[in-house]
Formats: C-alpha cells, sequence, structure tokens
C-alpha cells in the first residue's frame, strides 16, 4: 500500500528487456527494484517488449486501476516510441505528457556492452533522473497551431512536378515555383531515360499536361522564393515577382547541378576532344540516330571515364569552391553512362567503346541488365584506383588496369566522356533564409534516413528528388509522393498539434530588460510587448532551444517540460550514489 496522498504523484516505472538488447547486458530486475525503492514509485516493473501490445495493456491497466498517474518507460530511444506511449497514456485518459522516456539502450546497454555492472548502474541513474522530472511535470497541452491547406513546392523538375501532383490528387491546393523559365529541370537534357527506355521528352509533356490540367496547381516560372516568415501551418513567403503565397507546409524541390570538372581536370576544357556524360546526352537526344560525330570528325572509338567530380579525397582531388571534396557517389552516373553505352551502340555496332571505372554501382531495379547488355555489347571495362588515375594522351587514354594486375593499357580513344557527378544545386540563399539543416555532402538532411526520410527536422519543411541526394527519377518520384502524403495527413485537420516543449514567461517576474531578444534565433518566437514592456513568447514559433532561458537574471523564463526545477532534480539524481 503506497502511503501517498491521492493527489500526490504515484508513478509506474517500467523497464523494457527489448527482446536481449537491454536485458542481455544491464540487469533489469535489479534497475526495477531499485526504482521501487523510490517513495513516489508505485508500481515497478520489467517486461520483455514495452512497446508490444501486451506491454503496453499493462501501463493502461495499471493507470486505469488508479494506481498510477504518472509514467516513465525506460527502454529505447525517444525517437523510435515517445509517441507511441504519449497515445497509450492517452488511451488511458490520462494526460500525454505526464510521461518520461528514458533509453537505457543507445545510452547503456549499447555503448557499454562490456561492462554489466556500470550499465546497470547507469539505467539506475537515468530512470531515477526521469522519476524525479516527471514528479515536477505540469499537466502540458498540445500547442494547436492552424493548418493552412494549402502546400508551396518549389523547384519545377520532376520531384516537384509529381510532388505537386500528388498534393492535387490529395485534394490539397498548390504553388508551383519554378526559378527558370520553364517547368522540367533536368528531363529536358535527358534523351532516352534508363531503365524503361521511355523518351524523356515524352515522359515531360505527359507531366506537364496533368500539371496544366489541374485547377489546383498553380505554377509559377521565372521566379523564386526572396523571404520567408511564418511557423508550420502558417508560413509566408515572398516571390522574386512581389507575390505573397501562404501556406502551410512546403516541399523542397530544388534539385541538382552537375559537377563542372576542375580547370585542366583530364583535359577537360583544353582537349576538344574530351566532354562530359551530360553534354553527350544532349547530342544523342539531337543528332536523332545518327552515328556519332563529334566537332565534325566521325567517332571510331570512344572511352568513358568513370567517378569524375565524385567520391574524391581529401589530397588527391582539387576541391570545390568551399573548400571541400565531393566525397559522396553521385549514383545516377554509372547506370546513366553504361545506358548511353547502349544507345550509342544499338545506333552504331561496330564503335569501339572503353569503359574505365572504380566501381560499377548499378543498384536499382533493372539496372544491372543495362551492366549485363552493355557487356554483350562488347564493351571493354577496365578497373582503375583513384590514386592512379587514366591519363589523356593524344588520340589515346592510359590506363593502370587492376583487372589484369596493374598493367598498363593503352587504348585509343576519338572521344573521351568524363562521367561527370551531380552536386547540391545554388541554393545557399534558400538554406540560410530557411535555416534549413545540410549534411556534410552540402545536400538538403532529412530528420532521419529511416524514421523520416522525407522530413526536415523544421516543422513543415519536406524534401523530393535531388536537393536531399542523388536519385534516378524512380526514386525522386517515390520521395515525392512520400512528402506529398506526409503533408496530407498533416494538414488533414484544421490545426496542427504542436509538442508543449516551449518558453514560457513569468511576466510578474520580467523586468523587461530585452537581454533575452538577441539569444532567440527563431524569428517572431520571442519579442517584446510594446504596451506592456514585457517579454513574450509565440509558442508555434518557439524551439524550446532554452538560449533564452540562460540569460534572463530574474529567472522569468522557463522551458515548459524541461524547467530549472527539473533540470537540477534530474542532476542530483543522477549523481547519488547506487549501492553495488
Ligand atoms: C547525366 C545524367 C543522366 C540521367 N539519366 C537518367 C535516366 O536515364 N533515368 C532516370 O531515372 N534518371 C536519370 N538521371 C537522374 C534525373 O536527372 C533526376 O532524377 C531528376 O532530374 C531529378 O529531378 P529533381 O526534380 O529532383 O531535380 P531537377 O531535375 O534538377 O529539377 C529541379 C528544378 O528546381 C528548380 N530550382 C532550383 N532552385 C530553385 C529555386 N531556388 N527556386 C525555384 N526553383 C528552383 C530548377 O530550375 C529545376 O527546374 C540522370 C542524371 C544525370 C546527371
Ligand atoms: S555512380 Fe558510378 S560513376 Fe557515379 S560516382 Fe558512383 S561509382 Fe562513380
Ligand atoms: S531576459 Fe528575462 S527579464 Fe529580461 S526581458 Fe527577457 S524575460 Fe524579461
Ligand atoms: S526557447 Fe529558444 S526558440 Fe524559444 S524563445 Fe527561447 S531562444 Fe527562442
Amino acid at each position: 500500500m503506497s502511503n501517498l496522498e491521492p493527489n500526490e504523484p504515484h508513478v509506474g516505472v517500467y523497464i523494457c528487456h527489448c527482446g536481449g538488447n537491454i536485458s542481455d547486458v544491464i540487469d533489469v530486475k535489479r534497475v526495477a527494484t531499485e526504482l521501487g525503492l523510490h517513495p513516489n514509485v508505485v508500481i515497478s516493473r520489467e517486461f520483455p517488449f514495452m512497446c508490444s501490445d501486451a506491454g503496453q495493456k499493462l501501463v493502461i491497466e495499471d493507470i486505469r486501476s488508479g494506481k498510477i498517474n504518472r509514467v516513465v518507460i525506460a527502454a529505447c530511444s525517444p525517437m523510435l516510441h515517445e509517441l507511441t506511449f504519449r497515445k497509450t497514456l492517452q488511451r488511458a485518459a490520462l494526460n500525454p505528457f505526464l510521461y518520461e522516456h528514458v533509453n537505457i539502450r543507445e545510452q547503456a546497454s549499447w555503448v557499454h556492452k562490456g561492462d554489466h555492472e556500470g550499465a546497470t548502474q547507469k539505467a539506475i541513474r537515468l530512470a531515477r533522473a526521469g522519476v524525479e522530472k516527471i514528479l515536477l511535470q505540469d499537466e502540458l497541452e498540445e500547442i494547436q497551431a492552424k493548418a493552412t491547406k494549402h502546400v508551396l513546392v518549389i523547384g519545377g523538375g520532376p520531384a516537384g512536378l509529381k510532388a505537386a501532383l500528388n498534393m492535387a490528387a490529395r485534394n490539397l491546393r498548390v504553388t508551383l515555383v519554378e526559378k527558370s523559365s520553364r517547368l522540367g529541370g533536368h528531363l529536358h537534357e535527358l534523351d532516352t531515360l534508363y531503365p524503361s527506355g521511355e523518351s524523356a521528352s515524352a515522359l515531360l509533356a505527359k507531366l506537364l499536361a496533368q500539371v496544366n490540367e489541374s485547377p489546383l496547381i498553380t505554377v509559377v516560372v521565372g521566379t523564386t522564393v526572396t523571404a520567408w516568415d511564418g511557423f508550420v501551418g502558417n508560413f509566408t513567403a515572398t516571390l522574386s515577382s512581389g507575390a505573397t503565397v501562404n501556406a502551410g507546409a512546403v516541399i523542397m524541390a530544388t534539385g541538382y547541378d552537375h559537377v563542372i570538372p576542375a580547370g585542366g581536370e583530364y583535359n577537360y576544357g583544353g582537349d576538344p576532344r574530351v566532354t562530359t556524360l551530360p553534354k553527350l546526352i544532349e547530342h544523342l537526344k539531337t543528332s536523332a540516330g545518327k552515328p556519332l560525330v563529334w566537332n565534325g570528325v566521325p567517332v571510331k572509338s570512344v572511352a568513358f571515364i568513370h567517378c569524375v567530380g565524385s567520391r574524391q579525397t581529401e589530397g588527391v582531388h582539387a576541391p570545390q569552391a568551399d573548400g571541400k571534396v565531393n566525397d559522396y557517389c553521385s549514383r545516377v552516373c554509372c547506370t546513366a553512362a553504361l545506358h548511353s553505352i547502349n544507345v550509342l551502340k544499338a545506333r552504331q555496332p561496330d564503335l569501339d567503346i572503353y569503359d574505365l571505372y572504380r566501381d560499377i554501382r548499378t543498384y536499382g531495379r533493372g539496372h544491372e541488365a543495362i551492366y549485363e547488355q552493355a557487356s554483350k555489347n562488347g564493351v571493354l571495362f577496365f578497373r582503375f584506383t583513384e590514386d592512379a588515375q587514366p591519363e589523356i594522351r593524344e588520340h589515346t587514354v592510359v590506363v593502370k588496369d587492376i583487372l589484369t594486375w596493374g598493367e598498363e593499357v593503352e587504348i585509343p580513344a576519338d572521344l573521351v566522356v568524363l562521367v561527370t557527378g551531380i552536386k547540391q544545386g545554388a541554393v545557399g540563399e534558400l538554406i540560410d533564409m530557411m535555416k534549413l539543416p545540410v549534411s556534410s555532402d552540402r545536400f538538403l538532411q532529412e530528420a532521419h534516413p529511416k524514421l523520416r526520410p522525407v522530413e526536415v527536422a523544421n516543422n513543415g519543411f519536406f524534401l523530393a528528388g535531388n536537393c536531399q541526394a542523388p536519385m534516378d527519377l524512380v526514386e525522386s518520384s517515390a520521395a515525392a509522393g512520400a512528402a506529398a502524403s506526409k503533408i496530407a495527413a498533416l494538414l488533414s485537420k484544421d490545426y496542427i498539434p504542436l509538442d508543449p516543449y516551449v518558453a514560457r514567461i513569468d511576466s510578474e517576474k520580467c523586468t523587461g530588460c530585452e537581454a533575452c531578444i538577441p539569444e532567440c534565433s527563431y524569428t517572431g518566437a520571442l519579442f517584446m510587448n510594446e504596451g506592456t514592456k514585457k517579454a513574450e513568447v509565440n509558442a508555434a514559433l518557439c524551439k524550446g532551444c532554452g538560449a533564452c532561458v540562460a540569460v534572463c537574471a530574474p529567472r522569468a523564463l522557463d522551458l515548459a517540460g524541461w524547467s530549472i526545477a527539473q533540470m537540477e532534480a534530474m542532476v542530483d539524481a543522477m549523481v547519488t550514489e547506487v549501492p553495488a
């Protein structure tokens, strides 16, 4: 029997085994016993899988029985299951924020595999801190932001077109903004497409017809976004045309730029025989099935060199404008090169083609068949390493072929095609303006590669296509569809629920000193009320970063759900000895 008064916090603690992920390292029974000694903990259990139906049922029954009114679950990362358990509390009619998720998997069992005693002690300290935190938790309410049922798509390439069509199919209004004078992006440059062999022009015409027919899609070309304001559910974009678009969510579909070989790389720019894959494809598109003629000279032999401007290594390759090399694989270029080779061979079977590669990465469905077809077409393959790159000589290319134990082979080449990669487009201004996260390869970064692959950490921003990473059309289209369905769910109600972990101000304590204002990096989140001369928070814009809290001398500012008192209690719990 508990000695607690009914209105006091009664905490239920649940320690998850995670099917051995936790319990193989941590003594979960001991953690449960130790936590059960806390005066406010009335139930302390361990269970094989807390996220399972049976695990959640346990929590629901304990709440419904009236034994507990606060919950701590010590399990995996909150990234995975915080929302699961909030919903569990809701099903038991308890405020979902009276719950603390403690990570004893990534933060204890996984990182201290070889130290069972240390991991167990750490799990006890973390779980105790969770209990102390939840004891001081208010009954928070989610914030509700108005949901404007209108979506802005930036970039009118294939990914942007597909995203707009997908959203219109879900009855959402879309404004599609394209900075160039026409929709279509790089599809304009392509000839026949791998893996289907379909004509790029025909595909583009089909997409444009569908977009033009949709009464829900407004297209604006020759313009981009020049100013940005607002928050999820209610963004305002100012376009270079001066118009203003109000949108509940935004899809970034700004695509890619081709890598241009660095000055002199493989004699590019100096030797007229040296070109790039995109230029060859454009030539194939305009030369309508005719044998290959380059600079007026009929071509009898072609050498392709892979990985130009991709998979670069510091010290070996010249850096890009920002001082970094492109160390990523551009993914589409192996298959695009082999597809073009097959197109050339179909036109001109007696053309000698040599393919100089580091690795062949024909990773997609049906792409390996393109590689096989190139082999069957008599293409000769040579493999080089990054520290022994092929050398362009007059009429020939020399390669140290590791398929023949590093033998130096001299290949005739009337034309050399550099298989250039792709890079992030010139979207630096948009990134700065919208404060978008960028990964080390300069592409826009998703919130989580597996759990939230088309969402940006910034609420209301989504990604489609090559602005996120090199992708072919199938992948770009899949990303566009995924982003559209995420947005449809986001804007399905009249409001968007947001976490309540934001700054709050005790206006009695606020002296109006304004010290907090410059600390906030989120426009509009924190401001001075001209009338009261006190600071105020716009909860929909606040990200709960806590920067303002740190500078408020009279402690008028605090974070809901992460208050200073909660932090102090957690630290005290962490540093309290655990009996051996
Ligand atoms: C050499 C090569 C060959 C390829 N061949 C194939 C193939 O055969 N099959 C296949 O499936 N894939 C192929 N691909 C991949 C294909 O090109 C891409 O998957 C596709 O173009 C991606 O579409 P996207 O909309 O993401 O980007 P993009 O095609 O780059 O379109 C982006 C659009 O956004 C616009 N934009 C950029 N910045 C802004 C801004 N600030 N404001 C407004 N608009 C902006 C651009 O003007 C552009 O219209 C190939 C790629 C390369 C490099
Ligand atoms: S796809 Fe092929 S050519 Fe392109 S960077 Fe990757 S390995 Fe190199
Ligand atoms: S720092 Fe504190 S006291 Fe000063 S304006 Fe901000 S909230 Fe008010
Ligand atoms: S918590 Fe961060 S985002 Fe919110 S008002 Fe303070 S500084 Fe701005």
